[in-house]
């Protein structure tokens, strides 16, 4: 369910506080996808890169996401982490068989 309202922009907020200069415009914590701006939820690859991130959720029964991702996030930060890796890499493939989004 993806969420553009009020408590989507502090969830954002939030993020973005706790990971600076990233860029984050949004947060996915299952089973809700945060996206600020809300036109962010227009842009397809944008939400495919969400979607992505709430797979992982599903795929590591959710509580188990909780710790794996935050020992990612402790021993590769940010950009490095794994989970962000495959959203990068699959939505880099996403785009180049939809060029237009
Ligand atoms: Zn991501």
């Amino acid at each position: 369910m993806i969420i553009t309202n009020c408590i989507a922009k502090i969830v954002v907020r939030i993020a973005q506080w706790l990971i600076p200069n990233r860029g984050i415009q949004a947060a996915t914590y299952y089973p809700f996808i945060f996206m600020w701006p809300p036109e962010n939820a227009k842009v397809d690859w944008r939400v495919f890169h969400e979607k992505v991130h709430y797979e992982q959720w599903k795929r590591y029964w959710i509580i188990g996401y909780v710790f794996v991702s935050l020992y990612y996030y402790m021993k590769y930060g940010y950009w490095n982490h794994p989970f962000e890796i495959e959203a990068r890499e699959r939505t880099a493939e996403f785009i180049k068989y939809k060029p237009n989004v």
